[in-house]
């Protein structure tokens, strides 16, 4: 792990998280990451984003063949989704997907 200063918010979710409680009003959760309100808010946002063509993440217009994120937000989670998975960079010849560099 790295000793980055971590945000306030960023914090305040670790720390809800790591006592089981919601990421956003604190109360007792019921989900990952949420209580039962906010799940189903986070679930009603995302789908109206992404009926509208939009990133789920920052509401920019998707401008990549994902389903739900923009070109900026799909690498960052992409990102985040490998160094979960103990991060390695692709390299040409070794097994996995190269990274996809591609102009919108
Ligand atoms: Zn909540
Ligand atoms: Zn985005």
């Amino acid at each position: 792990m790295t000793d980055k200063p971590m945000s306030r918010q960023r914090r305040w979710r670790k720390k809800m998280i790591a006592e089981g409680r919601c990421m956003i009003c604190g109360k007792p959760r019921t989900s990952a990451a949420y209580c039962d309100l906010h799940l189903r808010y986070q679930r009603n946002w995302r789908d109206r984003r992404r009926n509208q063509n939009l990133c789920i993440r920052c509401g920019a217009p998707r401008d990549c063949d994902s389903k739900s994120r923009c070109f900026k937000c799909l690498k960052k989670y992409r990102l985040a989704q490998r160094r979960k998975s103990g991060y390695r960079p692709w390299r040409e010849g070794y097994p996995g997907r190269p990274p996809i560099e591609r102009n919108p």
